[in-house]
């Protein structure tokens, strides 16, 4: 079908329980970039990156099990350039989000230091955050333990042995509203109060710091593939950019052959992304659903990594070359 004749009526699969599903081989392969990896081989990549001398990598946060949040700077934010974010694995399960954020980043710094390079322009122009992993307790937990483990490691509230708040429902924007439930053993329980979540907070706290700076937050899930813009926590709310949003998103679709729809979220969630959106006034928000739109679901062979990324670059590249263009920057 063409992305526009589906572009109002978008479904949330990603929050669809899988409780039934049959427990999973785990997938490994030794190359970072074409598998996909544990949190620890991420953490020494980061490390290994943060090196470099223009990029930065910052602790922005502690998990409930003490691990670090950690978001990679690429470029110097001295003010004048602008400022995108981008971040994966708000939910643990969503393998695809991890390997293809850090593929983003690795193109950017590797485009950084290569001068005849197609995304030269991207990444000298625009500075780039990189969340790989925001739910890594999550994350190591559906490498060890449970494969299709979408919440945080929150421990469970009194009188309850059940784990975990959904990071995409904690948000202080409609927050506890329809899409989220009071129930701790839900896959979509929204947390005790808003922003209650140490993996929300980071990200909060690191929006507001570069607000007047950034123009774009992605956040990145599986599946779906969707380009899903704001606002999804109340259908009839539009920010007031929408137009520029639909013309946006749908250049982006475009990108994709179309094989990614543009639109709005057909129920009503409360994401980072409107959260963004609607508190900060980030002007292009948007979740991307990622590959595939529900054969293998969450559980996408990793042959399908490479052209997921091809995808996604093509994304990040039209979006960044908008914003530069509105900025009106000259390229170097
Ligand atoms: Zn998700």
């Amino acid at each position: 079908m063409p992305a526009e004749s589906r572009s109002v009526n978008l479904i949330d699969l990603e929050s669809i329980d899988l409780i039934n599903s049959p427990s999973v081989k785990i997938y490994q392969e030794s190359r970072l970039l074409n598998s996909y990896p544990e949190w620890s081989q991420i953490e020494e990549w980061l490390r290994e990156m943060g090196i470099k001398k223009f990029v930065t990598l910052h602790q922005i946060g502690k998990t409930h099990e003490g691990r670090n949040i950690l978001l990679l700077q690429i470029g110097e934010n001295n003010g004048d350039k602008p400022e995108i974010f981008i971040d994966g694995a708000l939910h643990a399960r969503e393998w695809i989000s991890v390997v293809t954020v850090l593929n983003i980043a690795d193109r950017l710094i590797r485009a950084y230091e290569a001068k005849d390079d197609d995304y030269y322009e991207l990444s000298h122009n625009i500075v780039w955050y990189v969340i790989p992993v925001v739910n890594v307790d999550g994350y190591v937990y559906s490498h060890t333990t449970e494969r299709l483990w979408r919440k945080n490691r929150r421990l469970p509230p009194h009188r309850s042995n059940c784990y975990g708040v959904d990071l995409n429902r904690n948000w202080n924007i409609s927050w506890s509203g329809y899409g989220s439930e009071n129930y701790a053993c839900s896959n979509i329980y929204h947390g005790p109060e808003p922003n209650s979540e140490p993996e929300v907070k980071a990200i909060i706290s690191y929006l507001e710091k570069r607000k007047a700076h950034l123009k774009a937050y992605l956040s990145f899930h599986s599946y779906g593939q969707l380009i899903i813009y704001p606002y999804s926590y109340d259908i009839k709310k539009e920010p007031r950019n929408i137009e520029q949003l639909k013309k946006v998103s749908k250049n982006l679709s475009k990108e994709t052959d179309g094989r990614y729809a543009n639109g709005k979220a057909s129920e009503t969630l409360c994401t980072s992304t409107d959260w963004a959106a609607h508190h900060l006034k980030i002007p292009y928000t948007f979740t991307i659903e990622l590959r595939d739109t529900g054969f293998y679901g969450f559980l996408l062979p990793s042959r399908y990594i490479t052209p997921t990324v091809q995808e996604s670059l093509k994304i990040i590249k039209v979006l960044s070359r908008t914003i530069i263009d509105e900025n009106n920057i000259i390229s170097e």
